[in-house]
């Protein structure tokens, strides 16, 4: 058989994001060796600085990933043993394993099936009367999955009706916007993940949380250090989650061309939007007067997995965000109160999503392939 396979188009590359930007790269990393000081340094304060200026919020404060961020969060806003947390369930597990690293209990949402994100009216079913046998919620971590702002205007207003803190999740959503406004600025906090293939992502784990709340900020220094506020004196009881000097020498390089990044992110999606015209597959929806910066690309389709398999046939790399959600996974099945819809826009989607390849490294002749792909289906 003489037949020319393609070359396969990853679904992600968070490697190619080095080559892009080496020289500098490489100058950061030795800038770091050379200083030596290692973990919480001039890089991190100054990655803390420049972050919070480019997300247009008081304080940014560094940390080992996302999943420590949120429970640095939950922790400096008060929230511990048995408070009830809302979150969804269509969302990396890493939100509501956060929810019980800080003893709280995850109560799970369903999703607006249009957007993915948080649907208001379950989070109000909850709000109004808690699920048999669950405590008031006291607080809401909202998440802006794929790139794009949940429907904040409605969270928040029903947060601030039940007096409860909202978190965002921002993990997957690094300059996306509503109203005009960067995420991340919206609630009591918000949190990040700079895990290598995040829109802002470091050369290993990294985290960051958010808040114009500087007494925060300062519980959160604390609390990411074993609770100390001044050197081996612990105020409070903290856990270890720091950032390296390494990693924020790598997200201030990186910091600089997020935003083109995220550019070409939409440049991406806009080609995809023009291969799947005629195909009967709907483009993702985008949410009017918010900026979606594709951290995803998520298609739905019948029959998943055999155009999974076709599109594999052309080199064409997909993934699945996520295939089984929480409140299904073996972990949590059966034991974590959830909202009156029960999930089950949640279920459907998990059974359609196709997440196309996405990364602004993405070469023109890839997009190609894939676009050609596309309008075979
Ligand atoms: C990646 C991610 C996290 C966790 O971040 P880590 O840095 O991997 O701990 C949390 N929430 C969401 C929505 C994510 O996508």
């Amino acid at each position: 058989m003489d037949m020319k396979l393609p070359n396969m188009v990853p679904q992600t590359d968070p490697g190619a994001s080095y080559f892009a930007d080496q020289i500098e790269l490489d100058a950061a990393v030795q800038r770091v060796m050379q200083s030596g000081r290692f973990i919480l340094g001039a890089e991190g304060a100054a990655f803390e600085t420049e972050f919070a200026e480019w997300l247009g919020v008081g304080e940014a404060v560094g940390c080992g990933n996302g999943t420590d961020a949120l429970v640095l969060a939950l922790r400096g806003l008060g929230i511990g043993a048995g408070d009830a947390v809302a979150t969804v369930s269509h969302t990396a597990v890493a939100t509501v394993a956060a929810i019980e690293m800080a003893d709280g209990l995850p109560v799970l949402i369903d999703i607006d099936p249009d957007t993915y994100t948080m649907s208001a009216a379950d989070l109000e079913s909850v709000l109004i009367k808690p699920p048999p046998g669950c405590p008031p919620v006291r607080a809401v971590i909202v998440v802006h999955i794929y790139g794009q702002a949940a429907a904040l205007d409605e969270i928040l207003a029903l947060a601030a009706r039940y007096g409860v803190a909202v978190i965002e999740d921002c993990a997957q959503a690094h300059g996306a916007t509503f109203a005009g406004r960067k995420v991340g600025t919206f609630g009591d906090a918000a949190t990040f993940s700079f895990y290598p293939t995040k829109n802002l992502g470091a050369f290993g784990d990294a985290g960051a949380v958010t808040t114009n709340d500087a007494a925060l900020a300062t519980r959160l220094r604390a609390l990411r250090q074993y609770g100390w506020r001044l050197r081996y004196v612990s105020d409070v009881p903290g856990i270890n989650s720091r950032l390296d000097e390494t990693q924020a020498a790598v997200l201030r390089v990186k910091l600089q061309t997020l935003d083109a990044g995220n550019s070409r992110r939409r440049e991406i999606a806009a080609a995809y939007d023009a291969a799947l015209a005629g195909t009967g597959i709907a483009p993702p929806r985008r949410r009017d007067g918010g900026a979606h910066v594709f951290h995803q690309y998520v298609v739905q389709v019948d029959e998943r997995d055999e155009v999974q398999r076709l599109l594999a046939e052309q080199g064409v790399g997909t993934g699945i965000h996520y295939p089984v959600p929480v409140h299904l996974q073996p972990a949590y099945a059966d034991r974590l109160p959830m909202g009156k819809m029960a999930c089950r826009e949640t279920e459907l989607a998990a059974g359609r999503i196709l997440s196309l390849p996405m990364y602004p490294e993405l070469k023109d002749a890839q997009l190609e392939q894939v676009c050609a792909a596309l309008r075979r289906l």
